[in-house]
């Protein structure tokens, strides 16, 4: 059942939107308590929600609209600008070759995306590695996952 919502993305994506809006919406409070406390909170029901449907791996910097809906830190290598060099002929993983190469779940799904799909091409920032097991929902509204290391210029 996970995998297929997976597989036919259209209903995670809008619900993605919506989460976004909501905590867009939920911020000037989330601002008042304190992000340090609603990170506590929120990180136990973002990993349990997350984790059960991407196999989430809490890196604090959610990419996952803009990556098929599939997430890049289940490559065994946490490649998040796209496959590695040693993709299978089949599709599949050069390390684990019973595993479909998640670029390839990522490409495909992103088809089947017309809200976000199209952010397949954008080149994501290397990851943050401090921001490992924080909430990406609070680290959106603080800005913190939008942050890039010293030297690192976007071209778009
Ligand atoms: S990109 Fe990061 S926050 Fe999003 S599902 Fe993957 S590990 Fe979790």
């Amino acid at each position: 059942m996970l995998r297929w919502l997976q597989d036919y993305p259209h209903f995670l994506e809008w619900a993605y939107r919506l989460t976004h809006h909501l905590f867009i919406w939920l911020d000037p409070l989330m601002r008042r308590i304190g992000y340090g406390r609603v990170d506590r909170w929120l990180r136990p029901l973002e990993e349990a929600g997350k984790r059960s449907v991407f196999d989430c791996q809490m890196c604090g910097q959610c990419v996952l609209h803009s990556t098929g809906m599939t997430c890049p830190m289940t490559c065994p290598k946490n490649l998040r600008n796209g496959p590695c060099g040693g993709v299978r002929a089949n599709g599949h993983c050069e390390v684990i070759p019973e595993m479909k190469c998640i670029w390839v779940a990522a490409y495909e799904r992103s088809q089947k995306m017309p809200i976000f799909g199209p952010e397949m091409i954008l080149l994501q920032p290397p990851v943050n590695r401090q921001l490992e097991g924080s909430s990406a929902w609070v680290n959106m509204l603080t800005g913190a996952d939008r942050q890039t290391p010293l030297g690192w210029i976007k071209k778009d």
